[in-house]
């Protein structure tokens, strides 16, 4: 396919910047998926001051108006689903089925997101004087800086930006340098939809060139961030010195699936297998920790390494592929580095995954799955406490429910959970105690779903996590209240 060659998009124009960079297939780096401008700091003050200069206008329009351009939006989606999931897997090189997911998610947070214009956004409270009436309204904030990651890049941005255009807010995307095309595509379909000029601007390039001189914006009302812990830290510690500027940030985990006593074998070594190595371990809510009672953690292990072993890597374009390429070559090296700890650590090695440079596998970032185990919970191991991003999961072997647990806490992070038990009580004991913002029963530890929250509690996020929770983000809870005496 020819090279695509995509645009900034600043105040309903299209523009280029300079120079460019490349987006690469990591599944095939011979094939260039397109270009982008590599903006500067320049680029980004010119789009937020179109964003504010839309917000002017754009705010005086009626949540029902605003949510029909969502609409249309959400049409266009769909009708091009299947051109977003190609270029999503060619792109960041999940196979073409988590592709269509990630395009069918887009979807479907545009047409929740469109209803919810139809909701209220505001209520009459009484007042303690009988002669005045009060009102609790939202009311929008200004220019909402949306930073995104590259892992799920057509539904993670609607995540972000469709809430805040909802409520009135004005845009500026700043979407992950790996993935600029299918950013390109999003923006075709918001000028397609006929969104007004200035309401959604998109600007390409790097997180240092671009990112940092959007959070440090004085015009920047807000930060939307997906991303790492560092580079989430970093953004709320800047914003942190203007004092006006709101920052969310969704970051990572180190999610576990916790096994108890009588679990159903078939559910928890599937749970294991998709929570693992769904999108190559490349998910923030990725299991990388498997916590197994030890009555069953032979047989458990016995049968999770035989199904680990038989997972297909290549290119995801392909049917029968279950796990594609990492996304960047310099993935790789983070993923030996975790491995190599894991040895350092003490871990004994289950499954060595290698890196795959024969025959299909010689253009791509390919390797195949890194299962380790330690018998007797070690705290403080760099392996089994920071995030590896990457097909890299350990069993850990634990007496009981209560050491579950305390094992599944040890960690900063607190996103996502699963538990697999036939056991109510347990589940409902677990679902009290442990950290997380995503909780499963006998399912893997991944999965959305756009009208529940999605976010994480400790170093994973400190946001309003979902639609809604966003909204809340992205609106200052005003009181008017009307004397009528
Ligand atoms: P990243 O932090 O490297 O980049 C995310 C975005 O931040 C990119 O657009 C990048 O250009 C930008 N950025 C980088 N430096 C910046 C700076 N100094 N100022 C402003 N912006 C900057 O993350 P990534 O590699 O794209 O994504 C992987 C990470 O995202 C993982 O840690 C994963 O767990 C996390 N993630 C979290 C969620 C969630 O909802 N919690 C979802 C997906 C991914």
């Amino acid at each position: 396919m020819q090279p695509i060659h995509a645009k900034n998009y600043i105040d309903g124009q299209w523009q280029e910047a300079g120079q460019v960079f490349e987006s690469l297939n990591p599944a095939n780096r011979r094939e260039t998926v397109g270009t982008a401008p590599l903006s500067q700091a320049a680029d980004a003050d010119q789009a937020v001051a179109s964003a504010k200069h839309a917000f002017e206008s754009w705010r005086e329009l009626s949540w029902v108006k605003r949510a029909e351009y969502i609409d249309a939006f959400a049409q266009l989606i769909r009708r091009d689903i299947e051109e977003i999931a190609a270029l999503v897997t060619r792109e960041c090189g999940k196979p073409l089925n988590e592709g269509r997911a990630d395009a069918v998610e887009a979807l479907h947070m545009a047409q929740y997101v469109a209803g919810l214009g139809r909701m209220p956004n505001g209520y009459t409270v009484s007042s303690e004087i009988s002669a005045k009436d009060a009102f609790i309204l939202r009311k929008p904030k200004g220019v909402i800086a949306c930073i995104t990651p590259w892992n799920f890049p057509s539904a993670i941005p609607t995540w972000v930006i469709l809430p805040s255009i909802l409520a009135g807010n004005t845009v500026v995307f700043k979407p992950a340098e790996q993935t600029p095309i299918v950013a390109h595509k999003l923006m075709e379909l918001f000028h397609e939809a006929g969104l007004p000029a200035g309401v959604v601007n998109l600007v390409h390039g790097t997180g240092e060139d671009v990112g940092d001189p959007l959070v440090k914006h004085k015009d920047v009302a807000g930060i939307l961030f997906t991303g790492s812990r560092a580079v989430g830290k970093y953004i709320q510690q800047v914003a942190a010195g203007d004092a006006y500027k709101f920052v969310a940030t969704e970051m990572g985990g180190k999610n576990g699936t916790i096994v108890l006593e009588d679990a159903d074998l078939d559910i928890a070594v599937n749970a294991c297998v998709l929570g693992a190595f769904k999108t190559s371990g490349q998910r923030c809510v990725s299991t990388s920790r498997i916590i197994v009672d030890r009555k069953l953690e032979p047989e458990f292990t016995r049968r999770y390494v035989e199904n680990v072993k038989r997972i297909k890597v290549g290119n995801g374009m392909q049917d029968d592929i279950f796990m594609g390429p990492l996304i960047e070559e310099g993935g790789i090296e983070k993923w030996k580095l975790h491995n190599a700890k894991a040895r350092e650590e003490g871990a004994e090695v289950l499954v060595d995954g290698q890196v795959l440079t024969e025959g299909e596998h010689a253009c791509g970032n390919f390797v195949s799955p890194f299962v380790y185990r330690f018998d007797g919970y070690k705290r403080n191991t760099f392996c089994l406490r920071e995030e590896a991003f990457s097909p890299h999961v350990a069993i850990i072997p634990v007496s009981g429910m209560e050491e579950a647990v305390d094992v599944y806490n040890d960690t900063d992070y607190g996103l996502s959970m699963a538990v697999i038990t036939e056991d109510y009580r347990k589940w409902r004991w677990v679902r009290d105690h442990a950290d997380y913002g995503l909780g499963y029963v006998n399912l893997p530890s991944i999965g959305a779903e756009v009208h529940l929250p999605f976010g994480g509690v400790k170093a994973s996020g400190n946001g309003h996590p979902g639609a809604e929770g966003i909204l809340e983000s992205v609106t200052h809870r005003v009181a008017f209240t009307v004397n009528h005496a």
